[in-house]
């Protein structure tokens, strides 16, 4: 026997456009089971077009890809309703991919394009047994779709240029990759929450490269990672800086054209455009996030205050060319000084780095949280009351009084929340922040 009944979904929208020559190629197939269907999800190197069949008989569901390959192994055992998952090759570049099922069923599929949570190109295929969608099944696909808050993380420097250089010969370029990698796991770990990196090895990327990376992916946030060195041994300190053209002290300006040398960046060109519109319309745009750039840095900068020493304890401003995102608020970390010994050592150490990560996930979790994107899971985990909770740990100098203030809630809140009998601090001691 041999399809009863065929259906045939051909998917346009989101994977069709221009489709370049080189085949595409399926990087994974995944299948998980759901109660009320199983899901196959393809991930490509491109966007595709497909078609979808479903076949009764012997059950099957058939997806053929135009121009594509298959680049990774099929799963050996079947999942949910998924009995095996077989592929052929067709005249004319088709891959079919065939997914032999346990009993008759209805399928839909869609397509999602690359971006925002770092994923590739996807093809989502919906599987639900029997002949008839169930009500249940149908709803769960209406649901709006949620997406996570992006935060670039831009690890300082790369390749030919290795940045500041400490006293024991530790390189800035290295040190802020693995705090620029292990931010962006934690950031992955966070419901909510995904990241890009800007660099993941030690290759040069020219300042207005990256920023334009974020751009591409919509990023929500960009974090550029450094480690400061200056002349004298005993400076040290963390600081954190936003872009501004003007008003900068001499020090942010130094700073600025230190980061600023590995790529002359005078001013923006922007293609097309007679450099003096293009510089009004990217001072237009830089005013619009420059008080989020300033929040955010806020929020990273109190945070830092739990970790090690903070030189300035108000945000800084200095005309960073990497810090030019026209739209996307942007901050830029100078974690420590490398050229303090002590500080060198602790920007090598593991357990540091993940703190100073750790300091900066609290501070653009708070930030998020007050000022959620729209269509984001954290915008609707803040609308049905979901806020995290954070933690404090106090520090020599501390008081209640000074920390409420930090974190903008009342110091009776803190007292409560942390069950204090008085106002006295011990250094060390953790406290409860409670979401405010
Ligand atoms: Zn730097």
């Amino acid at each position: 026997m041999i399809a009863h009944r065929l259906a045939v979904a051909l998917v346009a929208g989101l994977l069709t456009g221009t489709l370049s020559a080189a085949p595409a190629r399926i990087q994974s197939i995944r299948v998980a089971e759901y109660d009320s269907k199983t899901r196959v999800v393809l991930e490509l190197d491109q966007a595709r077009s497909h078609k979808l069949e479903v076949l009764d008989g012997q059950p099957r569901v058939v997806v053929d890809l135009y121009s594509a390959s298959l680049a990774a192994s099929l799963p050996e055992r079947g999942t949910g309703i998924v009995r095996r998952i077989r592929h052929g090759r067709h005249p004319g570049d088709m891959l079919r991919v065939v997914f032999d099922l346990h009993a008759s069923a209805t399928a839909t599929s869609f397509g999602i394009a690359a971006g925002k949570d770092g994923r590739g190109h996807r093809i989502v295929v919906d599987i639900f047994p029997g002949g008839v969608e169930s009500e249940a099944a149908a709803e769960e696909r209406a649901q709006p779709a949620v997406r996570d808050v992006l935060v670039a993380i831009d690890a300082g420097h790369g390749g030919k240029d290795p940045g500041a250089i400490g006293r024991g010969g530790s390189r800035e370029k290295t040190v802020v990759l693995a705090i620029a990698r292990r931010l962006a796991r934690q950031i992955d770990k966070e419901p909510g929450m995904s990241s890009m990196l800007t660099r993941d090895g030690d290759y040069y990327i020219q300042l207005r490269r990256r920023y334009a990376l974020a751009q591409e992916r919509n990023a929500d946030l960009f974090v550029s990672v450094h480690a400061d060195a200056v002349r004298s041994l005993r400076v040290r300190g963390s600081s954190v800086y936003v872009l501004s053209e003007k008003g900068s002290s001499d020090e942010a300006r130094r700073l600025a054209r230190r980061e600023n040398a590995s790529d002359r960046v005078g001013g923006i060109e922007m293609d097309g455009l007679p450099p003096t519109i293009a510089d009004m319309i990217i001072d237009l745009s830089q005013n619009a996030s420059i008080g989020a750039s300033l929040e955010v840095g806020d929020d990273v900068l109190q945070h830092l205050h739990g970790v090690g020493r903070v030189r300035k304890s108000k945000v800084q401003t200095a005309p960073f060319a990497v810090l030019k995102a026209h739209d996307v608020p942007s901050i830029l970390v100078e974690t420590a000084y490398i050229s303090n010994p002590q500080e060198e050592r602790l920007l090598n150490s593991s357990s540091y780095q993940e703190h100073l990560a750790q300091a900066m996930l609290a501070g653009i979790r708070a930030y998020f949280y007050r000022n959620p994107p729209r269509d984001t899971l954290i915008a609707q985990r803040v609308a049905a009351g979901e806020l995290p909770e954070q933690q404090y740990v106090a520090r020599r100098g501390d008081t209640l009084s000074g920390i409420a203030q930090r974190f903008r809630i009342p110091v009776a809140v803190l007292i409560r929340a942390n069950n204090l009998p008085n106002d006295r601090l011990r250094v060390g001691q953790v406290l409860k922040i409670p979401a405010g």
